[in-house]
């Protein structure tokens, strides 16, 4: 879709009884039948009237289907979290003696869970750098999942998905995005190539931080193996509410990544001319083909002579916190997750400067967030 057609499918309104401009709430566990042969006819699988909110249910299918005209995918499912969503797709489609090919510098918790689930359950999962999935075309050879971050974690690096979707091809090999960061306004990994894309829903899709969820975008293929495997069978599906509260923030998502990435595009104009700052990591338009903005999630590593604590304590609009994607400016200095107690995290796994930041940019204004950022830089140098 183009910037104008997403604009203007998202303001379509609901088109509900009363004339409702959005979804009723269908918050019901079970859907009855009038009579024997309606539930005998639904029981042995005729049509796909809903049965059981575990599965499907009319507030998620209005989600669902936004999400799919979004990503350019046939079909969606919801999830109840992005882990949700991640964990569905990798255990319907890998099994015991598979391998795993993963991008290094992962989301934490997808690499705990390869780490933890599914090594143990016989994948043997391998840990790439960007430039060794997007240069080399036999990385994936003998892989039967790659599963891709563009950009990845806390490092931003991207990659050149349709270069790397074109390897697994030519190796049959399944390919998986986690296109949170990018959001279906600045990327479009099914149109490169991809095979599946995933969304943890709770960063940009929600945008209210106000929502756990996830969803999956991909051909009706790959959405009904899903449907018949993981989401009826681990059941980590997304609650009608959820649903409700993600369709009315796909409604804003174009408007708050515009927005997003006006502040962003300051920053990183601004960071560049700071004698205190090593590198930011925020791509931007055109850094790899497909990929058409800056989103408002960066990091940035700082030189020797900022005290990194005494620099985030110094913020007044930006707050300590996980996850990103909001309305609220967020900070996490790597120093504190490579403190992280309990099973290792990817950044203690891959590695990152302790002299680093992750900054969520939030909706405030753009030269407020600046001049916060640029007076605790002075006070955290002095
Ligand atoms: C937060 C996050 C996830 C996990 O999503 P949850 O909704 O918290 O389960 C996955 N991928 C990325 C990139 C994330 O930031």
């Amino acid at each position: 879709m183009t910037d104008d057609s997403i604009d203007t499918f998202l303001a379509q309104p609901f088109g509900g009884g009363e004339g409702s401009v959005t979804p009723p709430i269908y918050q019901s566990s079970l859907f009855t039948f009038d009579d024997f042969s309606a539930f005998e006819a639904r029981m042995s699988g005729q049509g796909n009237r809903t049965l059981y909110s575990r599965v499907q249910n009319p507030t998620q299918d209005a989600f669902e289907q936004m999400m799919a005209k979004l990503e350019g995918g046939e079909a969606a499912v919801g999830f109840a979290s992005g882990m949700a969503a991640i964990s569905s797709v990798l255990f319907a489609f890998l099994k015991p003696g598979d391998r795993l090919a993963c991008v290094e510098h992962v989301y934490p918790d997808a690499y705990r869970l390869m780490e933890r689930m599914l090594g143990p359950w016989g994948v043997e999962v391998t840990y790439h750098s960007v430039t060794e999935l997007q240069d080399n075309p036999d990385t994936l050879k003998g892989a039967a999942l790659a599963y891709l971050e563009s950009p990845n974690s806390m490092m931003m690096q991207v990659m050149d998905l349709r270069k790397v979707a074109d390897h697994a091809k030519a190796h049959g090999c399944l390919t998986v995005v986690d296109n949170s960061w990018a959001t279906p306004v600045f990327q479009t990994p099914l149109a490169l190539g991809i095979d599946i894309v995933l969304h943890s829903a709770s960063k940009y899709i929600c945008g209210h931080s106000d929502t756990v969820a996830g969803v999956v975008v991909a051909s009706d293929e790959h959405i009904a193996r899903i449907r018949d495997l993981t989401l009826p069978l681990l059941g980590g599906k997304l609650a009608p509410f959820e649903a409700w509260l993600l369709v009315r923030g796909l409604r804003t998502l174009p408007a708050r990544m515009r927005e997003h990435q006006r502040t962003a595009d300051l920053f990183v104009d601004r960071l560049g001319a700071r004698p205190e700052v090593v590198t930011v990591n925020s791509p931007g338009p055109n850094s790899v083909p497909g990929l058409k903005g800056r989103s408002g999630l960066m990091s940035i590593e700082f030189t020797k002579d900022i005290d990194v604590r005494k620099f985030a304590d110094a913020l007044n609009l930006f707050h300590y916190g996980v996850s990103w994607g909001g309305f609220e400016s967020l900070i996490v200095p790597t120093a504190i997750t490579l403190a992280q107690a309990g099973p290792k995290n990817s950044l203690q796994a891959f590695g990152v400067p302790d002299t680093m930041v992750r900054i969520s940019l939030g909706l405030e204004d753009a030269e407020a967030l600046w001049s916060d950022f640029e007076s605790a830089l002075v006070t955290a140098g002095s």
